[in-house]
């Protein structure tokens, strides 16, 4: 039998019974371990922590633990300076979240019907942080990248997002689509004008055209909303 102590630093005390929100558990374990596994069955998915060390030294997610170990565990999030050129994929679940994230102009690739090793390897071999309210799938040893959302409401998940990747000075608003995820080019008024009302034509000469749903932007009143939102999402995760 072994005896180990570990201690979860931050936000990663979110995932732990309320019995542990110090931060700190005692854990009896019957069989030898390795570290992830240790850390994992307490609840906190290993994509989430940064430095991890056993009796003040550093070590890797493969070493094992040993009686008397005491574990301490780094949050990685929220980063201190920004994660530049970020990009995402969500969940099914995640849908509205995406487009929130597509609206401040970052690549978010939403799947939809994807099973979890699906997401997984499509993280890894894309690089792209996975989003997602499923812990479980969070702890699967493939995957390098990705965070647990812990809200609920749309806009206070992109809130989340923005805060814990340090996003909000790398905001690049209305240049996606909102459905496809496509970065917007320019297009004149001569190139949409069978695609926008003839109102918006007369108004407006400058439009972002998607390449992919060839769906037109334009800066009319739904663009006030979404500013609006923008300006809430950024406030939110300044304070
Ligand atoms: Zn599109």
């Amino acid at each position: 039998m072994l005896c180990v102590t570990v201690s979860f630093a931050g936000e990663l005390r979110d995932h732990l019974d309320r019995a542990t929100r110090d931060g700190v558990v005692r854990l009896t374990l019957e069989l030898p371990a390795g570290l992830r596994d240790v850390v994992q069955s307490l609840g906190v998915p290993h994509v989430e922590c940064g430095e991890v060390t056993v009796n003040g030294e550093a070590k890797p997610w493969s070493s094992n633990v040993a009686d008397g170990d005491e574990i301490s565990v780094r949050a990685r999030y929220p980063l201190g300076s920004p994660r530049l050129d970020p990009r995402f994929l969500l969940d099914d679940h995640l849908g509205k979240l995406a487009r929130h994230l597509r609206m401040l102009g970052f690549d978010a690739d939403h799947e939809v019907g994807a099973d979890d090793s699906d997401l997984a390897r499509r993280s890894v071999a894309e690089a792209r942080m996975l989003l997602t309210r499923d812990r479980g799938l969070l702890m699967r040893a493939v995957l390098r990248d990705g965070r647990f959302i812990r809200s609920v409401e749309p806009t206070d998940q992109a809130i989340e997002v923005v805060r814990s990747f340090a996003l909000a000075t790398v905001v690049q608003p209305l240049t996606r689509c909102l459905e496809c995820n496509e970065l917007l080019s320019a297009a004149s008024r001569e190139e949409v004008a069978d695609r926008v009302p003839a109102s918006a034509a007369v108004r407006h000469d400058r439009f972002g055209l998607c390449p992919t749903c060839r769906r037109v932007y334009w800066e009319g009143t739904h663009v006030d909303d979404l500013r609006e939102r923008i300006r809430l999402i950024l406030e939110g995760a300044g304070s």
